[in-house]
């Protein structure tokens, strides 16, 4: 039957091990896409992915492949590259009975390699190990099926060696694809239901929702309905994606994969992991397993410099979030920073590549306050809540219980850097749990962390400890009770609401003294004495002063060149401009920022 000739795969690897290149020719070769039409990297369309070199949205990209005189299908679909963004890279395996586990054959196994491979366990694919840059000279691909086999637990003895650069190696994956992946378990008698995978928005068309025919057939015409956002609609075009263009076709069975069109307005009405089945048969048709609303992990106020761009900000979010389901914002006025938004991110990536789309595709120019995670409160009179942001804190008078969320945390660290990232994870409060050493000097620490230290800067952090050598990897595990505390900060008795902060009471000093400084540092001196003070409740931590100057700030100018004077009024007139005044001081929107940045 035609279902025994579909292969459904994924690829999957660390960053930069090569999963769009080998997508790239793997198309290429099929014929997919010929040479001439092949962007550079054509999976990874966003500008902003390709940039800093991940995949973020999904695509998909069928093949047709002959073999041994058999007609195949290859339905390689595309899985995100991020951390952040792994209840779709579950979806996507979800949809698929195999996986090309892509590794790098001059660097090894990294955080996430075995991430990935964790979640295709999980998904029970047929895992294809696969060796890529075997043409550079420092490939080992020996020792890194030795890695792969001690690590990740599955046989290498038959993994492919390729070069997806120059295509050597490459006609032999696909040939492994059609016989080690199995083809999809057939079930067409059955009631329709459909996983969809990924969705996003087109301007001409609205939602296109990407989807794999578990059970039953599609056709066009019909009438469906997503399960579990109980929204319905009539189809208007079904069809299946080649080389990212798309084409319509009159049905879809069981084990296909394809996208339809159904005049739907935005991704939160037909988001991930939900079930598309025939409207009407809902009392019947169960939905498959998995689903869950995307939740933001991470929290940060945005804020235009502009005032008056508060408006184009919110026309921007509400376009953005037509394409991004797992996107939360809400107007806030801030005294500090005026007009603005509180936002909600899936992690710390998702959080930079929105506000760069709205500085790049928007034109906003835009202030960014510190990431906050989401905390759960325990009160006193039994009731719970969650807040994620310090000004949302209520008296600690009333409050039983804060409690943070945690993460576990992989690091796999050379081991001559081992000492350097070990202290970083102490310092973050990190609780050790495991060493295990792979082949050849290095080292997977596994850590228990609070999800607050991991967004403060810690993987540039790891970074630099390590030479640039050290990959992590973490997930969400739970929340936990701590002592913490609301750390404010008071300019002349005014408290700084852009400032506060909840910290771990074992940090506070540390933070307390930072702030003070850095405000120091930063607040230009003014006619009248400046006292910086951060405190705990009524506790002062530590503080600063900054003495009075006198009025004419030129006077100490005179007799002096003329540009110099010149500089400082210019200086002083753009300073004007994003000055906030807090109580009767000045304060730069600068030395905020400063803050914001360096805690
Ligand atoms: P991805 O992040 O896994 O999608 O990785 P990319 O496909 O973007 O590749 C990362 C970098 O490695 C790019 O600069 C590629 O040109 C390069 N690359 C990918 N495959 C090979 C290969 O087989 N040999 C060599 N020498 N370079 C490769
Ligand atoms: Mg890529």
């Amino acid at each position: 039957s035609p279902e025994d000739r579909i292969r459904n795969f994924s690829i999957i690897a660390h960053i930069d091990h090569g999963k769009s290149t080998l997508a790239d020719r793997l198309l290429e070769i099929t014929g997919t896409v010929t040479k001439e039409d092949m962007k550079q990297q054509l999976l990874d369309s966003m500008d902003i992915e390709r940039e800093r070199g991940i995949t973020i949205k999904l695509n998909t990209a069928r093949m047709n492949v002959e073999e041994d005189g058999k007609d195949y299908v290859l339905n390689l679909i595309d899985t995100p590259g991020h951390v952040d963004f792994t209840y779709e890279v579950s979806r996507s395996l979800a949809a698929c009975e195999g996986a090309l586990l892509v590794v790098d054959a001059t660097q090894g196994v990294q955080a996430q390699t075995l991430a990935n491979v964790t979640l295709a366990m999980e998904a029970d694919l047929e895992i294809v190990p696969v060796l890529n840059k075997c043409d550079l000279p420092s490939a080992d691909p020996d020792r890194v099926c030795q890695e792969i086999e001690d690590v990740v637990g599955i046989d290498c003895s038959n993994a492919l060696q390729c070069s997806a650069k120059t295509g050597e190696g490459v006609p032999a994956i696909i040939k492994s694809i059609i016989d080690a992946v199995p083809a999809p378990t057939k079930s067409e008698d059955q009631k329709m239901r459909l996983l969809v995978f990924d969705s996003f928005y087109d301007n001409y068309r609205g939602v296109i929702a990407m989807f794999r025919v578990v059970d039953g057939s599609i056709s066009k015409g019909q009438k469906i309905r997503f399960k579990n956002s109980g929204k319905e609609f009539l189809v208007e075009e079904i069809g299946i994606m080649i080389g990212g263009a798309r084409r319509p076709v009159q049905k879809l069975a069981v084990g296909e994969v394809g996208y339809v069109c159904a005049n739907i307005k935005t991704v939160g009405d037909a988001r991930v992991g939900d079930t598309i089945i025939e409207a009407g048969t809902e009392d019947e048709v169960e939905a498959l397993p998995g689903y869950t609303e995307a939740t933001p992990m991470v929290f940060c106020g945005l804020f235009p410099s502009e005032s008056g761009d508060f408006d184009a900000m919110r026309s921007a979010f509400e376009k953005l979030s037509l394409n991004d389901a797992a996107l939360f914002f809400q107007p806030e006025n801030s005294v500090a920073l005026g007009l603005g938004f509180r936002c909600g991110f899936l992690g710390v990536l998702h959080m930079e590549v929105v506000k760069e789309r709205l500085e790049r595709e928007y034109d906003l120019d835009l202030i960014v306050t510190a990431p906050s995670v989401e905390y759960q409160l325990l009160m006193k009179d039994g009731t719970e809540t969650t807040i994620q942001f310090a000004n949302m804190l209520p008296p600690p008078i009333d409050i039983a219980e804060i409690r943070e969320p945690y993460c576990l945390l992989e690091m796999i660290v050379p081991e001559e850097h081992m000492g350097p990232c070990m202290e970083l994870a102490v310092q973050r409060r990190g609780i050790y749990r495991t060493t295990s050493f792979l082949t050849q000097g290095r080292a997977l620490l596994e850590y228990e962390m609070p999800m607050a230290e991991m967004i403060r800067d810690f993987f540039a952090e790891l970074k630099s400890r390590s030479r640039g050598y050290a990959s992590m990897d973490y997930r969400i595990i739970d929340f936990r009770a701590n002592d913490l505390v609301k750390l404010e900060v008071d300019i002349n008795k005014t408290t700084a609401n852009p400032l506060a902060q909840i910290v771990h009471r074992s940090r506070v000093t540390e933070f307390a003294k930072k702030i003070t400084k850095i405000l120091r540092d930063e607040i230009p001196a003014q006619q009248i004495k400046v006292i910086i003070q951060a405190r705990i409740g009524t506790h002062i931590v530590s503080s600063a002063n900054i003495k009075a100057v006198r009025k004419d700030v030129l006077a100490k100018c005179y007799g002096g060149d003329i540009t110099r004077k010149k500089k400082l009024l210019q200086k002083q007139a753009a300073g004007k401009k994003r000055m906030q005044a807090i109580g009767k001081v000045n304060v730069p929107s600068e030395a905020i920022l400063a803050v914001i940045k360096q805690t």
